[in-house]
């Protein structure tokens, strides 16, 4: 499979490329030049396998020409042997045909686990081939931080800089990742927002100098690999509700629009999908995009979701490259318009693309609280609030459409977020044993002022890919 940048500027690579690479030179995205199709007999097929098999299977075609299929099976496997649940990716019942599907069960208790544990080892893989050293650089709203640190800590061949907005981040997302003590990895409090964070971290990308001297490598949501890993849990799931031969609904907590274009592309691959539901909390960018056609960020207010506290959803520009028929041409005028003047108007024909396969809610501070506390009266279940606010978003779509069930990605598990949890509920969930014992070790990071050059030095000082 080769790949193309949604800006057309930059060269067409490899799967191992665009691992590493993460953003195209140009500013654009990578994607497939074509998605693979799996036949409805192999999406059958998949029942009754483990999560690892049924990932070799579905993301094969993206990257056979790098990985050969005893290579992936073994790094699959690898992958998946840490986490908490045998289904790595259980379905959970709390409503009729309401399912939610728990992503909590990996090392750092977020979805972002699913794919980075995958993406560190085939990293790691290529890097040895080349007998390269790479340098990670990452900016992360809380959870791919930690989920970053956790896949690539102690590799002899990486380096791990993640910036984070300081003080924006809950003490268990920022102890997940300050508390580890590998010497290749660092921690930064960057002060300001985590926009503030991806745009330095976008600068960076578009320093050739910089990227070659320190042998940059993304793993931001933006990288195609982690998107691929994640359509795996959209066909394990509506295959044990009955897909290919049912349609299935999905809502999915938004931010960087990583988790759920991978619901697209699952969708594009042949699963029959009924609707994909983006729920937003109050930065609500991607609510009102689809309302109104205008994509256009505004300040980001700080809410009880934090992952999800984003007005710049970076992997859009993907769903967008599709919706104007993969226009490159359309995808530059939009972001240069969006830099020069904050703002551009989604093209009528791809809006109604786009609508076409996606619902879109908002879901308030007190909206988000009530469903944690709801749910939690009905059933016993208890929601995070990044997935109270799919769950909310599965509600609203089982109004319009109840014979079609909705399975809503439980992207968190509670205990990453105590205090939203307590005030909804009036308790204190806990976090599993291996996790609350590193909790009170010492934190290590160095606070940086929001200023892309003090970050690049930082990084060229620390990186031991920097030839000087
Ligand atoms: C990252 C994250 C999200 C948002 O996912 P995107 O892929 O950025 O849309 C939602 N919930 C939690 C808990 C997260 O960590």
């Amino acid at each position: 499979m080769r790949y193309l940048s949604t800006r057309g500027e930059a060269a067409q690579l490899g799967f191992d490329d665009v691992l590493l690479a993460g953003l195209a030179t140009d500013g654009g995205l990578y994607t497939p030049l074509a998605y693979p199709r799996l036949a409805p007999s192999e999406i059958a097929a998949l029942a009754g396998r483990s999560y690892a098999e049924a990932t070799a299977k579905v993301i094969a075609p993206y990257l056979s020409e790098t990985f050969s299929r005893e290579i992936l099976r073994a790094q699959t496997e690898s992958a998946y042997s840490g986490f908490r649940h045998r289904a790595i990716a259980p379905l959970t019942q709390i409503a009729d045909n309401l399912f939610v599907l728990e992503l909590f069960h990996g090392p750092t208790l977020a979805f972002k686990d699913l794919a980075m544990q995958l993406l560190g080892r085939m990293m790691n893989h290529v890097l040895e081939e080349r007998n390269l050293r790479a340098t990670i650089v990452g900016a992360t709203s809380g959870d791919t931080g930690a989920a970053a640190i956790e896949a690539f800590k102690g590799l002899d061949r990486v380096d791990v800089f993640i910036l984070f907005p300081h003080g924006r981040v809950s003490d268990v997302q920022r102890k997940q990742m300050t508390t580890v003590d590998d010497d290749n990895v660092h921690t930064i409090a960057l002060q300001g927002s985590f926009d503030d964070a991806q745009a330095i971290l976008k600068r960076l990308f578009r320093a050739a100098d910089f990227r070659s001297r320190v042998g940059l490598a993304g793993v931001n949501s933006i990288n195609w690999a982690r998107v691929v890993a994640q359509t795996v849990y959209y066909f394990t799931s509506a295959v044990a509700l009955g897909a290919p031969h049912r349609h299935i609904s999905f809502a999915v907590p938004t931010g960087n629009f990583g988790d759920v274009l991978a619901g697209y592309v699952a969708k594009r691959m042949g699963l029959p999908i009924e609707r994909l539901v983006v729920a937003t909390n109050a930065n609500d960018i991607l609510a009102r995009a689809l309302a109104s056609g205008r994509y256009e960020p505004r300040g980001v207010t700080p809410t009880q979701s934090p992952s999800m506290d984003i007005q710049v959803s970076s992997n859009f520009e993907r769903l967008l490259f599709d919706a104007t028929g993969r226009d490159p041409a359309a995808i530059r005028a939009a972001f240069a318009s969006l830099d020069q003047s904050g703002a551009f108007d989604i093209p009528p024909a791809a809006l109604a693309a786009i609508r076409a396969e996606f619902d879109a809610e908002s879901v308030g501070e007190a909206e988000t609280t009530d469903e944690i506390r709801r749910t939690w009266r009905e059933t016993g279940y208890v929601l995070d609030p990044h997935t109270a606010t799919g769950v909310t978003a599965a509600r609203a779509r089982l109004v319009k459409d109840p014979a079609t069930p909705v399975i809503a990605l439980s992207t968190a598990h509670p205990a990453k977020f105590p205090d939203a949890i307590e005030r909804a509920i009036g308790l204190r969930p806990q976090p599993p044993e291996n996790i609350a014992a590193r909790l009170d070790a010492p934190e290590r990071f160095t606070i940086l002022e929001n200023d892309g050059a003090r970050v690049a030095e930082f990084i060229s000082s620390h990186a031991r890919a920097a030839k000087s």
